[in-house]
């Protein structure tokens, strides 16, 4: 039987189906006071306030009185890296003491590190650890989340961890969104970023596209001294040839035209750009490439912030995600939104569109994200007065109650 649900008595129902360009948050939000809705089978299948829903007398098979909290849309995260085994705690005070990130990776820390562990770890292990941190997503109001692989780059290995993702995504109670990494570090087994690419291409790509755990997309990090732009772009072209959504990893530690390449390659998003030139971020608008900003990774790897003003005129989408990963263990969508505001400028109503609209345009999905008719019934319930207090009072837990596609997954 199809479960038939209303909502009443939302003291904010923030949509995220407002007028583009509104005068201020509210209006850009389309948030509705005192709001209401009705869900049938895992959609949304009415919007109003809780006066217009008395009105026309709904009888609906589970009632839920919303008491006054704010109503969100739930959080998506655009972009994550959370299965992986081990931690990195002392390269933190490493990075303290003045080491830098490209540092602790030639000596054989960061992602290396990660890599002996991943490797090492097994499926069951690694769904477990996964597991784990996507309920606290869950706990802050996520209801989607892209999970990378990378932390093998090996064919076994990569295609362990892609099984890991669509366990995940079978189990864990939310859409879990896969991407292949295929071009994240240099493994230990290859000399040359040429090298290892060429495998990737040859080997690995060919087998990931014919996996039962096909990810939606391919990702690689563009990085001097990493993965030049000429080899991911090569990368990119064969992937999109292959069927996958494209991503990528851009100009983090230096300007190394990855904006540029997302827009070449029809990228559906570019994420960290801390360096990209204002010419790569109009290209990446021209094409409709997402700009997704990484705010927390950048303060842990203690590097310059992107630069939202530019990435803003340049008429880039933006959206906002955690980077959960043991670089930046971040598992608060609220703290990054705090961060995004106090350090980058966003307005709340931009951080909050960050981890909504924008998220879902950095994944493609154009099914959630908004409390709009024929979207997916995924919502949270948040003890606040205002959305306004979503980067204002952080630290502590508000979120009262998560639901996916109608249903209640938290607590
Ligand atoms: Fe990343």
């Amino acid at each position: 039987m199809a479960i038939d649900i209303s909502l009443y008595n939302a003291g904010e129902l923030v949509t995220m189906n407002g007028k583009e360009g509104g005068s201020d948050g509210e209006e850009t939000l389309g948030i509705i006071h005192d709001g209401a809705f009705i869900v049938r089978e895992g959609r949304f299948a009415w919007v109003g306030t809780t006066q217009e829903l008395k009105e026309k007398g709904h009888k609906s098979s589970i009632i839920i009185d919303a008491n006054g909290q704010v109503v969100l849309p739930g959080l998506i995260d655009p972009h994550t890296h959370l299965i992986f085994a081990g931690s990195r705690e002392d390269e933190l005070e490493r990075k303290i003491k003045g080491e830098s990130y490209m540092d602790i990776l030639r000596s054989g820390g960061g992602i290396n590190r990660t890599l002996v562990m991943t490797r090492a770890a097994t499926e069951e292990q690694l769904l477990t650890l996964a597991y784990n941190r996507i309920k606290q997503l869950i706990s802050s109001g996520v209801t989607t989340v892209e999970v990378k692989t990378g932390y093998c780059q090996q064919l076994e290995g990569e295609l362990k961890l892609l099984r890991v993702i669509s366990r995940l995504n079978r189990e864990c109670g939310i859409d879990v969104i896969g991407t292949f990494l295929g071009l994240h570090t240099l493994p230990p087994e290859f000399r040359s970023g040429e090298e290892y690419t060429s495998y990737v291409m040859k080997v690995m790509l060919p087998n990931v596209a014919a996996s039962e755990a096909r990810p939606v997309f391919a990702d690689c990090f563009c990085e001097e001294g990493l993965f030049s732009s000429a080899l991911c772009e090569r990368y990119l072209n064969l992937s999109s040839q292959m069927g996958f959504k494209l991503k990528i990893h851009a100009d983090e530690f230096s300007d190394a035209h990855g904006a540029e390449v997302a827009a070449r390659t029809g990228c559906t998003s570019a994420d960290h750009l801390e360096n990209s030139s204002s010419e790569g971020l109009k290209m990446m608008a021209t094409k409709g490439v997402t700009a997704v900003l990484l705010p927390l990774t950048a303060f842990y790897s203690r590097i310059r912030q992107p630069n939202f003003k530019r990435i803003k005129e340049s008429g880039c989408t933006f959206a906002l995600g955690t980077d959960l990963c043991p670089n930046s263990w971040v598992e608060s969508p609220q703290l990054v939104m705090a961060f995004a505001c106090v350090e980058l400028g966003m307005t709340p109503a931009e951080a909050l569109a960050g981890f909504t609209t924008g998220a879902a345009r950095a994944l493609s999905l154009n099914d959630r994200g908004a409390i709009k008719e024929g979207n997916l019934a995924d919502f949270a319930m948040y003890e606040m007065p205002s959305y306004r207090f979503l980067p204002y009072r952080i630290g502590g837990s508000y979120v009262r109650s998560v639901y996916k596609r109608g249903i209640r997954i938290y607590p």
